[in-house]
């Protein structure tokens, strides 16, 4: 026991000082170059820089860490380096991690910009540009499922793009598991609720794999409308706009829904719309972008969009596909599948 603690000690020492060496050459690489700020996220601030040594760019994340007595807390350690360890063509790649003394600074590939601003500038997805992106996401999701790590905050803007080949990442991921899902963001801007599952607004507290894939659902409708499909300014309504168009739950199609901790017997009973909001965000959207091939009754979506959707906004989180079975699925059928992984 007593050399087990040693040795752990030890690797978190050996571990420390390399991070503080490579902050030195951090520093000294990247000061001219670590220049423009690109985003704000939940845990700190990313800018844009060329590395000097490959001269590619990159995407450094500042977090701001309280710290521990002895260092970095080991969660983050942990964190880190699980994410270090994740290698798939559809997840971020965190290629380096540096420290000073109150920031820890990750080092990612860099993409041209996240899903929301891809959404905002060149519209809604329209066809097969749309089965590939969704099938990108969840090819990312399923590997880190596949390696038992949540992601429990999906949204357009933790999911970037690089737009000359389309290909979609999913980002910061992970890190969310050692603050758990905070109400606030770093920037004290309000996190938003809209792509959280209904049992998690509803108060459950364990968290499972079904939540990150009714983050993509809403994501899916997202990119073929152009429009986010549940945006509430609260918990509260939120969870009624989920019910509006999914209708409100019972406990016949949510089976033990009664009993969660935030449920209410008052909750106003709304039917089942079957996406009707959806179907004609779509249909609008393609319409927009001219394509006549695809408006229909369900825009670029189709009949096998809208039942890939309901799939994964299924109230009873036992009835949502996982990744590996989403991936079989129809809507998928002719999508870009030789991507290499
Ligand atoms: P995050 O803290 O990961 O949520 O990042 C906040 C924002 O910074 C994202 O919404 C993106 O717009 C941008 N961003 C983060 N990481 C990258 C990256 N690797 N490449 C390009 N932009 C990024």
């Amino acid at each position: 026991m007593a050399r087990k603690l040693y040795c752990r000690r030890k690797v978190k020492v050996a571990m420390v000082a390399d991070m503080v060496r490579a902050t030195m050459t951090l520093r000294s690489r990247a000061a001219s170059a670590c220049s423009k700020k690109i985003g704000e996220g939940t845990y700190g601030t990313v800018y844009k820089a060329i590395c000097h040594s490959t001269g590619e760019r990159v995407a450094i994340k500042k977090i701001k860490i309280l710290y521990e007595e002895d260092g970095v807390p080991s969660t983050a350690l942990r964190e880190i380096s699980l994410l270090k360890e994740m290698n798939h063509i559809n997840v971020i790649r965190l290629d380096n991690v540096y420290s000073s003394r109150f920031s820890l600074f990750l080092v990612f590939e860099c993409l041209d910009m996240d899903l929301r601003v891809y959404l905002k500038r060149y519209g809604p997805f329209q066809e097969m540009p749309l089965r590939n992106a969704v099938l990108h996401c969840f090819r990312g999701i399923e590997f880190c499922h596949g390696h038992r790590v949540l992601h429990r905050d999906l949204k357009p803007q933790n999911v970037l793009i690089d737009v000359k080949s389309m290909r979609l990442v999913l980002a910061d991921f992970g890190l969310a598991r050692n603050f758990s899902i905070p109400l606030k963001a770093y920037t004290h801007e309000v996190v938003t609720l809209w792509y959280r599952a209904p049992e998690v607004l509803l108060g459950q507290q364990r968290y499972a794999t079904p939540m990150d894939i009714w983050s993509l659902g809403c994501i899916l409708a997202e990119m073929a409308t152009g429009q986010a499909l549940f945006p509430g300014d609260s918990e509260i309504d939120t969870i009624f706009r989920i019910f509006r168009l999914l209708g409100t739950p019972t406990d016949e199609s949510w089976p033990g829904v009664t009993t969660l901790r935030d449920y209410k017997q008052r909750f106003p009973r709304w039917s089942d719309t079957g996406f009707a909001e959806v179907r004609t965000g779509a249909v609008e959207a393609a319409r927009k972008a001219g394509c006549s091939k695809t408006v229909g009754d369900s825009g670029a979506l189709g009949e096998d969009g809208i039942e890939l959707l309901g799939l994964c906004l299924k109230y009873n989180m036992v009835d949502r596909p996982s990744a590996k079975s989403a991936l079989r699925h129809s809507f998928f059928e002719g999508a870009d599948r030789a991507t290499p992984l």
